[in-house]
């Protein structure tokens, strides 16, 4: 059985990284975005099991201690991290599977899987990143504040990636991500 391809997608909160990984997965099925567990409470539309496993501190701590997590992080005040037990299972399956994380996880995912594709999603600007945030209308004043100061901190780390996406225009960003993942070289 050919082994899966471990994909990692990080950038800062509000890039427009759930925006490209959904219109990803609704062009090929064959793709399996992880579901992380976070500290963090749900936004208005988002449920538990789908958008996340939102889950208390202590059952977060928990996890890391029971070995549940292949990587985990704090960011923005609350914990995030990628659950260890479909991963590996997808992997050994051949199935390419995706994870959609911050700096720090994709940073140590690095550490443990060396052969990982790791894609840094760029914004425009920072004041487009501000307008992205604000326009989603998802998040309180202080949680932006802290997602903008968080982004100036990320964005110097994006040249240790394997691949940059500045996601100016979705469609072209788009395409780029596709290309990448599925190695269609253009340009
Ligand atoms: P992230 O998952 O990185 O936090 P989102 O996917 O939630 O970011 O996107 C944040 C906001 O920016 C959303 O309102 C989304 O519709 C918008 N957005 C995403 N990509 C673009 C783009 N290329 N141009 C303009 N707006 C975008
Ligand atoms: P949000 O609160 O906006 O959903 O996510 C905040 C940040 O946490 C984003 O950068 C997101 O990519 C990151 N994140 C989501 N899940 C995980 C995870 O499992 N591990 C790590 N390290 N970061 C995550």
């Amino acid at each position: 059985m050919p082994s899966g391809q471990l994909i990692v997608l990080t950038g800062p909160s509000g890039v427009g990284k759930g925006t490209l990984v959904r219109s990803l997965l609704a062009r090929h099925n064959d793709l399996y975005l992880s579901i992380s567990a976070t500290t963090r409470s749900p936004r208005r539309g988002e449920i538990d099991g789908k958008d996340y496993y939102f889950v208390t501190r202590s059952q977060f701590k928990k996890m890391i201690d029971q070995g549940e997590l292949l990587e985990w992080a704090e960011y923005a005040n609350n914990c995030y991290g990628t659950p260890r037990f479909d991963i590996e299972k997808k992997l050994n399956s051949g199935i390419k599977v995706l994870l959609e994380i911050d700096v720090v996880g994709a940073r140590n995912i690095k550490q443990t899987f060396p052969d990982a594709l790791r894609i840094f999603v760029l914004p425009p600007s920072l004041e487009e990143l501000e307008r992205r945030l604000r326009g989603r209308d998802k998040d309180s004043q202080e949680a932006i504040t802290c997602r903008l100061e968080q982004a100036k901190k990320e964005l110097i780390a994006s040249r240790e990636f394997n691949h940059i996406i500045v996601n100016d225009n979705l469609s072209q960003s788009l395409q780029k991500f596709e290309n990448i993942i599925f190695a269609i070289e253009l340009n």
